[in-house]
């Protein structure tokens, strides 16, 4: 058994303890959404999930799997990311490896850390009065890509503004530049 049949393995029997204290259903559709997300790796939103099924051949509604993302998320079998994003994001737990993600607020862009250093803080947080059930942390910033549209837009807004203000800016050059319009021109033309 590979690692992660050994983890869908372990998932499947904590998903049935889960539906037997809870007096619900042990569909084959429940333990079939939960092999397919156990399947991806990393975040996946519920249309990956909805390509992942089909894949496996197994047909279910969007309705079924929403409402089975949602059981496996209060089972505690799934997470949901607290990311701003249009579609819901979400992933498989597994507790035994720390994770970190970087988080563009512009774009929503998500990216995993690959820091060793974070890694061992994340696992070597051992609060006395705080049950831990997942190790992840969330960094929120820029992204490099929207870094550079935030420079491009600030230059284009420093150059409207010299190209609408006249030279200096104060009343007496605008009324100079007036006077000599051909003057204010060459200015603009810089
Ligand atoms: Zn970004």
């Amino acid at each position: 058994m590979t690692e992660r049949e050994t983890l869908q393995a372990h998932v499947a029997e904590e998903l049935r303890a889960f539906l037997t204290a809870n007096q619900m259903r042990q569909t084959r559709e429940r333990f079939a959404i939960l092999r397919a997300a156990y399947a991806i790796d990393g975040t996946f939103t519920i249309d990956d999930l909805q390509t992942a099924m089909q894949t496996m051949r197994f047909h279910v509604s969007t309705a079924t799997l929403y409402q089975t993302v949602q059981l496996l998320v209060q089972a505690n079998l799934l997470i949901r990311h607290p990311f701003s994003s249009s579609a819901a994001m979400f992933e498989s737990i597994d507790d035994t490896k720390p994770r970190s993600y970087q988080v563009c607020t512009m774009c929503n862009a998500i990216t995993h850390i690959k820091s060793k250093m974070l890694a061992t803080s994340i696992e070597a947080y051992k609060p006395r009065s705080f049950a831990v059930t997942q190790r992840i942390a969330y960094i929120y910033g820029t992204c490099a890509k929207c870094q550079r549209k935030q420079r491009k837009m600030r230059q284009q807004q420093a150059a409207q503004a010299a190209a609408a203000l006249p030279p200096g800016g104060t009343n007496a050059n605008a009324a100079a530049a007036k006077a000599k319009p051909s003057a204010n021109k060459s200015t603009n033309n810089k």
